[in-house]
């Protein structure tokens, strides 16, 4: 279907490309980028960014669960695909059907896989999982102390193979927290090389590791346990920075546009929207936008936000609605039904960034790309 609602989000493939290959140039010639595309690739929409990374050379991405691997698998038949956030015990035989590999840190997540196998005659496959190490964040991950009864699973005779091990860092940012857990990897990590296990790799680092990689103790320590390492950037990928400043090297990948679908001028004293919170004090030109908060446009930039218009701001006038938002157009010149309206990218000498929709609205640019919702159609551009 063509999409005949004038809104919509252009994903620049062009960009993408730079930001990827920007990281990749930052790597080590042996780490292994895993390009990280769940929740739809952060908004951007995953199919399309990972049939583009993978065709830039790309072999490894992330997801959160199965139902995002499957969907992936059909965009991307000889990818690697890492289930991040675990499995669930009826997610374990389709993880096997579509040759997706999951991180997997507690017993369970072991028994249900070993069942899958034995049912479908694939005791002998060696079936690869990701290990994760608690080491600190305490969101999931084994605790360094507890692997002794997990890594006895690994054996000559299992049907699992233990591929990597990976940890995540909860203030990447900051150095002193992160070398903790950097000494609770290496307590795991002798654990493992004591009972004669080697994986291939050791995934740790998310896009502020992945931007930083000149510096890294990693990827010694991966070199020394005879691995290679893997980095996991998301968001540096998307053209943002992980956490506060500026990532002048990366271009943001997403523009958010709809159109002026409606005009009309109110008098002194006539408020808008629901609640009537905008009230004009002079005479007012106002633009309809046939967008709302259900299309990810946060209701907190009532009053508060802007978009550009004939290269110039608008602000948002009253509440935003579901489906409706009013800018406030006045002194704009030649404003007209149909003119392009940016929330998010590039107009005339302007642009409006995530970073700066997320700080009006007191969150993280991640959530920002992520709310803009599946209404909204993503067109994939140069
Ligand atoms: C989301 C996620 C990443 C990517 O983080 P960014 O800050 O977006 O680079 C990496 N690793 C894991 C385990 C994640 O869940």
């Amino acid at each position: 279907m063509t999409h005949t609602r004038p809104i919509w989000a252009e994903v620049s493939r062009g960009r993408l490309l730079h930001n990827f290959r920007y990281l990749r140039g930052l790597a080590a010639p042996d780490t292994e980028l895993l390009a990280v595309v769940k929740a739809n690739a952060y908004g951007h929409g995953m199919a399309a960014c990972a049939a583009a990374l993978a065709g830039d050379g790309c072999r490894w991405f992330g997801v959160t669960c199965v139902e995002e691997g499957v969907a992936l698998r059909l965009a991307c038949p000889d990818a690697r695909i890492l289930i991040m956030s675990g499995l669930w015990h009826l997610e374990a035989e389709t993880a096997i059907e579509h040759r997706l590999t999951p991180v997997v840190w507690e017993r369970p997540h072991l028994g249900w896989l070993e069942a899958a196998l034995q049912r479908r005659g694939l005791a002998a496959a060696k079936f690869p999982v990701h290990l994760e190490i608690d080491t600190g964040m305490s969101r999931q991950g084994a605790a360094p102390e507890d692997l002794g009864s997990l890594l006895d699973r690994f054996g000559p005779t299992s049907p699992l193979r233990l591929e990597a091990v990976m940890t995540h860092f909860h203030s990447p940012e900051n150095e002193i927290a992160t070398q903790e857990q950097e000494r609770q990897l290496a307590r795991a990590l002798e654990a493992i090389a004591a009972l004669g296990l080697r994986p291939e790799f050791l995934s740790v680092g998310s896009s502020a590791a992945a931007l930083t990689e000149g510096g890294s103790r990693m990827a010694a320590v991966a070199r020394q346990m005879g691995a290679r390492r893997m980095v996991r950037p998301g968001i540096a990928l998307y053209g943002y920075a992980p956490g506060p400043g500026a990532a002048p090297d990366l271009q943001p990948v997403l523009a958010w546009k709809t159109r002026i679908v409606s005009l009309r001028e109110i008098h002194p004293g006539a408020v808008v929207g629901y609640d009537g919170t905008f009230v004009a004090h002079r005479k007012t030109r106002l633009a309809l936008l046939p967008l709302g908060y259900a299309d990810g446009l946060n209701r907190l930039l009532s009053n508060r936000g802007s978009v550009l218009v004939r290269g110039r701001r608008a602000s948002i006038a009253g509440r935003i609605s579901m489906d409706h938002t009013v800018v406030d157009v006045t002194g704009i010149p030649g404003i007209e039904r149909g003119d392009e309206v940016v929330l998010l990218g590039e107009q005339g000498t302007d642009r409006m960034t995530a970073d700066e929709l997320a700080t009006a609205t007191g969150t993280i640019p991640y959530e920002v790309l992520c709310a803009i919702a599946a209404r909204v159609p993503r067109v994939m551009v140069d």
